[in-house]
């Protein structure tokens, strides 16, 4: 039986090999005796389809012939022998496919497609979260924290990729301006907006209450006059999310971040609990044990 840190017996020889360091390099042992599996780094979930073919041959020369596709959108590839375990790496990085790591680190950036695909997105989110991948990711700031830091992007208010489960998370938001002058009175957006939040007044023309408001832009979509437009776009940020066994949604910190202000929160979150987080705690305990609103004072 193989420990998580010890010795490696392969052809009845130990082998002095540390499986938690192989594993924070993103190579991880099976249960199965022998078998590795190796994690790959694809951010915001994105990758070519020849990328997928190098990734396909790799698993069949070296692994089992099977992937698996992580929920945080990477992919591993299974059933790799250790003697196999360097040639498989260092074919796959000739490819220019890149190896995932794990442990007390910024993870990698997951993102869903954002308003480059999906018809209700209201930002880039695959852009932001690639540009905050390549900012953090391996990334001195980003290496030696107290936990793991995983971070996403969402690209509307569906949160389809749950940024409230996240360390630190993001979602497309919009506001919506009524042009008066455009509005037919139809009364479409009272009814289109779930949140109760318009509601026509007696003149025939849409009131918003801004405090039911959550900035969805179902509004502005469903007008057939184009009455609602946007008057800001952004990233709301939620801080202190985590899944697992003690589960907690994130909480809001900051609303209408352009790309630039969520990278800024991200840094300062960092230098947060790299200062202030205790080894093996998650961002939201440090938060929950030293304060939201101090929090909120060192990263806005
Ligand atoms: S969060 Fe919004 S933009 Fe992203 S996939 Fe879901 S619905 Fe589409
Ligand atoms: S849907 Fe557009 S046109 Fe109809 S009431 Fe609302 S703003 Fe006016
Ligand atoms: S943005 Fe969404 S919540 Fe706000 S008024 Fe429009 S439909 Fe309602």
């Amino acid at each position: 039986m193989i420990a998580d840190k010890g010795e490696y017996m392969e052809n009845s020889m130990p082998k002095a090999i540390d499986l938690a360091a192989l594993k924070t390099g993103g190579l991880i042992k099976q249960k199965e005796k022998d078998l590795f599996v190796i994690r790959l780094r694809t951010p915001v979930g994105k990758i070519s389809a020849d990328e997928l073919d190098k990734i396909s041959n790799i698993s069949k020369k070296h692994g089992s012939g099977m992937l698996h596709f992580t929920v945080r959108q990477g992919i591993e590839i299974q059933g790799i022998k250790f003697d196999d375990l360097q040639t498989a790496k260092d074919e796959l990085e000739a490819d220019g496919i890149r190896v995932g790591a794990c442990g007390p680190r910024f993870r990698v950036v997951t993102a869903c497609p954002g308003e480059g695909i999906c018809p209700n997105g209201l930002s880039p989110s695959q852009e932001v979260g690639l540009s905050l991948d390549e900012e953090f990711y391996g990334e001195e700031e980003g290496l030696d924290l107290p936990h793991k830091f995983k971070v996403t992007v969402a690209g509307c208010t569906s949160c389809c990729p749950k940024p409230q489960e996240n360390d630190v998370g993001f979602h497309g938001q919009v506001e919506p301006e009524l042009v008066e002058d455009d509005c037919n009175g139809c009364g479409v957006c009272e009814v289109t907006c779930k949140e109760g939040s318009i509601v026509m007044d007696d003149n025939g023309l849409p009131i918003k209450d801004d405090d039911k408001c959550i900035y969805c832009g179902d509004c502005i979509s469903s007008c057939p006059t184009d009455a609602w437009v946007k008057k800001r776009t952004g990233l709301a940020a939620y801080a202190g999310g985590r899944w697992g066994r003690h589960p907690e949604l994130g909480k809001l910190v900051a609303e209408f971040l352009t790309a630039e202000e969520a990278s800024a929160l991200i840094r300062k979150s960092l230098a947060f609990y790299k200062s202030s987080g205790k080894r093996g705690e998650r961002l939201g305990v440090t938060i929950n044990r030293i304060g939201f609103d101090k929090f909120k004072e060192h990263v806005l």
